[in-house]
């Protein structure tokens, strides 16, 4: 049997994953919240894990490090998606990604006025996009985490970032004044090894397929 390897993140996308792997009759041999391993066995002989950071999960698949992987669209999204195939929307870690403001701050307005503004983003790319096709001039500024902060001491006017609950931004005293896309996890698949692997990955696609429905 061809072997293959999935590429999943910890946290969330992993724990909302375990039971679709389990529905596929894959199930890994050691729990990576605890373990350090990053190459984890599963029970079948030809299938093994990797765990790799999130944001990185499309570049193993794309350069055929993983045959599959498991990534969120605001992942897919920055990344482009190049040389993956997308088969299926998991429908797990659901959230929005929202552009948010401190409360008190007349986003509607400053955006009717053609003010520049200045986001604070670890979604460069889709955050570029966002506002080039609403016509709104923006200085993005990267940040790989803490996005919330930006906005209170005087980084930027407004973030864009993930929201499911709004507790992080109520906390914060920031508030979601726009919806840029809903987020969900998508099963990515290398396009060459689809074609070259096709045995082994059909039945995990298929069998993923069948869960997410249920
Ligand atoms: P790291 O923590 O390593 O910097 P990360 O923050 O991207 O990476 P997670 O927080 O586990 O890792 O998020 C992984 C994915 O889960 C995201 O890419 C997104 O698709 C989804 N996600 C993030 N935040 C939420 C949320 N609040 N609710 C639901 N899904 C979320
Ligand atoms: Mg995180």
């Amino acid at each position: 049997m061809t072997d293959i390897t999935i590429a999943l993140s910890k946290g969330r996308i992993f724990e909302d994953t375990a039971p679709l792997l389990k529905a596929a009759g894959i199930v890994a041999l050691d729990d990576p919240e605890s373990s350090r391993k990053l190459i984890l066995s599963t029970n079948r002989a030809n299938v093994r894990l990797i765990i790799v950071r999130a944001s990185d999960v499309p570049t193993y698949v794309q350069y055929g490090a993983a045959d599959l992987g498991i990534a969120g669209k605001d992942v897919l999204q920055e990344h482009g998606g190049a040389g993956l195939y997308q088969p299926l929307d998991l429908n797990i870690a659901r959230c929005r990604m929202m552009v948010a403001v401190p409360n008190g701050f007349d986003y509607d307005s400053a955006v009717r006025q053609g003010a520049r503004l200045r986001i604070a983003t670890k979604y460069v790319q889709t955050a570029r996009e966002h506002f080039a096709t609403k016509g709104v001039h923006v200085d993005l500024i990267k940040l790989y985490g803490s996005m919330e902060l930006a906005p209170l001491v005087g980084l930027a006017d407004a973030i864009v970032d993930l929201v499911s609950s709004g507790n992080t931004l109520k906390a914060n005293n920031l508030v979601a004044v726009e919806e840029i896309m809903q987020i969900s996890s998508r099963l990515i698949v290398n396009q060459a090894a689809l074609k070259l692997k096709q045995d082994a990955i059909q039945p995990v696609l298929d069998a993923f397929s069948a869960a997410v429905k249920k």
